[in-house]
């Protein structure tokens, strides 16, 4: 059994959305274990995209100057520097911004490979490479190149861990172990 986070971000909630994105959880078998409807401080934004993740930030940043070389965009004319670090940086506090526009819906999800199969059902973190019957690729547009350009985040409605190790760490941050919850599903019996 793994646990995994997934947060509704500000879009998804605004859009309407967020019965559609549930749903699609819930059918696949993935148990509600926690769930809060709030506004994420700044504070806890910061400790959700730790600025010491360095291979994150840099990650970010070399799929900026790839995408702008694709697009022949001067990454030093656009955001005034070439250097991956300091772009992923920047990135992190547009997604800080994103993260604090309003409010979100943080849920635990579980099952056996929780991690793996929400981020399967979630897409790839550009919609536009997100295929069709996944929430992003369903649901959303968003480009690197449109997100960079107007320097926010790209809005791809929600997040998902990126692993074992991430999702214990942000399930842990995000909420208090008396804050989940223990019950059995039908499919567990069925499973079993
Ligand atoms: P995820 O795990 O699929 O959500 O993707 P990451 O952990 O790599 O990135 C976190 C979030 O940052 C993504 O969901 C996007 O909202 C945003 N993001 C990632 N890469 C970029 C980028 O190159 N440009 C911009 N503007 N936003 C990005
Ligand atoms: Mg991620």
């Amino acid at each position: 059994m793994e646990k995994t986070l997934v947060v509704l971000k500000p879009d998804a909630i605004s859009r309407g959305l967020t019965g559609d994105v549930i749903k699609r959880f819930e059918r696949a078998g993935l148990k509600i274990v926690g769930a809060k409807m709030h506004m994420v401080s700044r504070e806890a934004a910061e400790k959700h995209y730790p600025d010491n993740r360095i291979e994150f930030l840099k990650g970010m940043g070399q799929k900026t100057l790839e995408n702008y070389e694709k697009m022949g965009v001067d990454p030093v004319k656009e955001l005034g520097t070439k250097d991956t670090l300091e772009i992923g940086k920047m990135i992190r506090e547009w997604l800080i911004d994103y993260i604090t526009s309003g409010p979100v819906i943080a849920l635990v999800l579980e099952a056996p490979h929780a991690v793996e199969l929400v981020r399967k059902i979630c897409g790839h973190t550009l919609p536009l490479m997100s295929p069709p019957g996944t929430i992003r690729g369903d649901f959303a547009y968003d480009s690197s190149y449109l997100a960079n350009t107007a320097k926010r985040a790209i809005k791809n409605l929600i997040h998902t861990s990126g692993s074992i190790e991430e999702a214990e760490f942000e399930v842990n941050l995000w909420f208090k172990p008396h804050e989940l919850v223990s019950y059995e599903r039908v499919e567990e019996k069925i499973m079993r």
